[in-house]
């Protein structure tokens, strides 16, 4: 076992405060990483403030994770010390279920275990990214290619893999129009990966704010979601909307904006039940959807994608004593487009 260092919430929506942590021992088929930067994804936020259900406490979030490997067990082949590698939402999943073996760990059905406010195979607690080090077992590590910063990396093993997993499930591609829904974390990532991969893109958010950034980005259009006249000019447009808003929606106001076929595929997660009529689906034959983070052949095929083409996340890089502050900011939105912590000041 090893004490490292990690910011913390002794219990639900308490602040985070400094604090020390047990890693355990390398195991055969472990990496211990040395931990460089984590991203402050608003699914912290939510189970820190037990928002999807009762949590455990003392919690350690952070699932975008970036870092560097200072040694691995006997078993290991796929890496060595002084590698570049990230962990995303997963550190641990069955391996047997029909999911697992199709690489979509995310969807395991035999007990996938999370990177932090869940329980390993040994019962124990696990602990996420503002931490100093982390030890994970190989099959659940990314290889973070040479051309990608770690700092801009880190976001890409949630927000990244979150928003290019529907992408690619739905086609996202040249000939293809597609809306995302949400300029923030998870709504930046989808305008730069829609537009690498050759779609047409539009930026649907709340006001113009952002529009500027929207368009550096990789938007071709960009339209205020506040304004009505937004609806009936883009009526029966989009092969595909992705939705990154975590808000309550009215779905059926957002399904006419479908073309015959189209989906409509949500990636945040409100709190709450939606309601829906159901002729905003049957007129168009239209498809309502949902998507879960990515699978790990997809996650280490995204980041490839991302070095390839030069595509980061935008971030602010923040000290650990800022966490408590940045939580506020990414609840009112005030954040471009993602918070990265610096480890080394944890
Ligand atoms: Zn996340
Ligand atoms: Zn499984």
């Amino acid at each position: 076992m090893t004490t490292v260092a990690a910011y913390a919430a002794p219990a639900a929506k308490a602040p985070l405060e400094r604090t020390t942590i047990e890693r355990r021992a390398v195991g055969e088929f472990d990496v211990l990483i040395d931990i460089k930067f984590a991203g402050i994804c608003h699914s912290d936020i939510h189970q820190v403030h037990e928002g999807w259900g009762e949590a455990i406490f003392p919690m350690v979030p952070g699932h975008e994770i970036a870092g560097v490997v200072s040694e691995v067990g006997p078993g290991v082949t796929k890496y060595k010390a002084g590698d570049r590698v990230g962990v995303g939402c997963l550190v641990d999943s069955c391996r047997e279920c029909e999911n697992c073996k199709a690489g979509l760990q995310q969807y395991c059905t035999g007990g996938g275990v999370g990177t932090y406010n869940a329980l390993d195979k040994n019962g124990e607690p696990t602990y996420g990214g503002y931490s100093q080090k982390i030890v994970v077992d190989e099959n659940y590590v990314l290889r973070i290619p040479d051309g990608l910063s770690l700092d801009v990396a880190a976001p890409l093993l949630c927000a990244g893999i979150t928003t290019y997993s529907p992408l690619r499930h739905w086609n996202a591609g040249p000939g293809k129009k597609v809306a995302v829904l949400g300029m923030g974390g998870l709504g930046h990532m989808g305008v730069k990966l829609a537009h690498a991969l050759g779609a047409e893109v539009t930026v649907l958010s709340q006001s113009l704010r952002k529009k500027d950034d929207g368009l550096r980005l990789g938007a071709d259009h960009y339209h205020a979601t506040s304004d009505p006249k937004t609806f009936e000019e883009l009526s029966g447009t989009f092969d595909l909307i992705l939705s990154t808003v975590s808000a309550p929606l009215n779905l059926d106001q957002y399904l006419t904006l479908l073309r015959t076929d189209g989906a409509f595929v949500n990636v945040g997660a409100p709190e709450e039940p939606i309601a829906l009529n159901l002729f905003s689906v049957i007129a168009g034959r239209k498809t309502l959807a949902g998507s879960g983070i990515g699978g790990i052949p997809e996650t280490q095929e995204m980041l490839d994608f991302c070095a390839a083409h030069g595509i980061g996340a935008e971030i602010e890089l923040i000290g650990a004593d800022e966490i408590n502050e940045a939580y506020q900011r990414v609840q009112d939105s005030d954040v471009r487009y993602r918070f990265v912590i610096d480890v080394a000041t944890i």
